[in-house]
């Protein structure tokens, strides 16, 4: 049990105030400090660390070894909070819907029979069920350790393919969900202009997805003012993949973010099916991430998410581009898509965070041990991702997909660090689990040991979201998700 934890309150600074202008003391009269018993930092373990937060919620100084004074108390193990890269929030509410086979015989289901279940799925969604079913996706992912989320939204128009009289009403509805729960958010608006390759018209149940290049970076442009000055959201785009989005709609696209926001997170699925290979292959005459690495600025802003069917030139040059892979070994799994080469792209120093997708788990530790185990099930072999000898493989996979979610979402996170937002998960020392594990031991033990979630306390961007494991707004924020399904289950089951 956490043996103490004390409420947020606030704390003056040991400078005497008579000191200081009236200005700085305002600001330092809301700054918190918290003491931790135990914290991960970016160079490991560190005992009875100090972490002073400013008032808009980003860390101003971490130090160890040091006295708790009148700090809030936190005890057990205080990790960074962890970033989850690729999200579609509204699947959240179709997670067991699709686990009936829908394919005659002598035919196969796979990710393209799941994919009109969804597109269908989507066809009825509210605005209302879509901010319903948000938010309490992100209560479930902030009780899970993830602290900020990347959602890949693609459902901006009515369900006639109209556009809501304020354009961005869907986009609101994911905002909105993120601040009821207290989760940062990288908010990708998805372009998808077309149905399929060779400029397919696109079908129903893709209708609510269309914009033009033009009305896509109208909305991208007024999202970035609405929330320009709110630390705990980040504008980015989703050209949704090089299937739905021709090369010169992608070009304007990222010319028009570009001149926005040059340093803006670049979403993008690629590569997810063999299927998504081949068709690309036979339309281009180039594998789809060996095209865009050809034919699109692939660098540090990028996150291709999934990536799992790549030749060797693919691997060696996505880890060189900077780009992260954005990993979703649980919904991969689900579809069938197959195993990301990740031992080669790690060889090749490849950026890689990983991402719950379509939600069915919300739990960034099984992401993490399903993507050591289905390496360790196709090479037959152990602790693929430990660095050298007597490196631990949780420690490294935690690390990386810190690193990388980070990166991936454009936000400044995934470490204990000044100057990072203060997104900590404290977990509880005496659970079973993790119970006289030290160092590196408790992240394998952690990831690698069970599957209860020993998440205790949540902070995110300064803000207490979760306490001894319950949200404050969750019976509300559970009673609005509940109507939606009561209402989407009558048209589904
Ligand atoms: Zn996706």
């Amino acid at each position: 049990m956490s043996r103490s934890f004390t409420s947020t309150g606030s704390k003056l600074s040991a400078e005497p105030l008579s000191r200081l202008g009236k200005g700085v003391n305002l600001l330092l009269m809301t700054m918190q400090s918290y003491w931790c018993e135990r914290a991960l930092l970016p160079d490991g373990w560190a005992d009875a660390v100090l972490i002073e937060v400013d008032v808009a919620g980003t860390i101003t100084t971490v130090t160890s070894n040091m006295d708790a004074g009148d700090s809030h108390r936190i005890d057990g193990l205080v990790l960074p909070g962890m970033p989850n890269l690729h999200s579609h929030a509204f699947q959240r509410a179709a997670a067991g819907l699709t686990e009936r086979r829908v394919s005659g015989a002598g035919a196969d289901d796979s990710f393209w029979t799941w994919r009109q279940v969804m597109h269908g799925f989507a066809t009825n969604l509210t605005p209302e069920d879509n901010q319903a079913i948000a938010a309490q996706l992100y209560v479930e992912m902030l009780k899970a350790g993830y602290t900020a989320v990347g959602e890949f939204h693609y459902l901006h128009l009515d369900p006639n393919g109209e556009p809501y009289a304020d354009r961005a009403e869907m986009s609101h509805g994911i905002t909105s969900a993120a601040a009821e729960a207290g989760i940062g958010l990288t908010h990708l608006p998805v372009l998808y202009s077309v149905g399929g390759y060779g400029g397919v018209e696109p079908n129903d149940g893709q209708r609510r997805y269309i914009l033009e290049v033009e009305d896509f970076l109208n909305l991208v442009s007024g999202l970035i003012s609405t929330h320009k000055d709110n630390p705990q959201v980040r504008i980015g785009i989703a050209p949704h993949s090089v299937r739905q989005v021709p090369a010169a709609h992608l070009a304007a696209a990222l010319d028009g973010f570009t001149d926005l926001v040059p340093d803006g997170p670049i979403h993008i699925h690629a590569a997810e099916q063999v299927k998504d290979v081949d068709e690309h292959v036979t339309y281009s005459g180039a594998r789809p991430v060996a095209w865009l690495l050809d034919n699109a600025d692939v660098d540090g802003r990028w996150c291709l998410v999934h990536a799992t069917h790549l030749d060797t030139g693919e691997v060696s040059g996505l880890a060189r581009s900077g780009a992260v892979a954005g990993l979703c070994l649980t919904t991969e799994g689900n579809l069938g898509d197959g195993l990301f080469p990740f031992l080669d792209y790690l060889n090749a120093g490849g950026n890689w965070g990983v991402g719950s997708d379509s939600h069915v788990s919300v739990s960034p530790l099984e992401e993490l041990r399903w993507l050591e185990y289905g390496q360790r099930l196709i090479s037959r072999t152990r602790n693929i991702a430990a660095s050298g000898t007597g490196g631990s493989t949780g420690a490294r996979l935690f690390a990386d997909a810190l690193a990388g979610g980070a990166e991936a979402l454009g936000r400044p996170i995934g470490a204990i660090a000044t100057g990072k937002r203060a997104d900590l998960v404290v977990l509880d020392s005496d659970h079973p689990q993790l119970f006289g594990r030290r160092g590196d031991t408790l992240i394998d033990a952690l990831i690698f040991s069970g599957n209860v979630n020993p998440v205790r306390h949540v902070l995110c961007g300064g803000r207490w979201v979760i306490r001894s494991g319950r949200h404050g707004a969750e019976d509300q924020i559970f009673a609005a998700y509940r109507t939606a399904m009561s209402r989407l289950s009558a048209a589904y089951l």
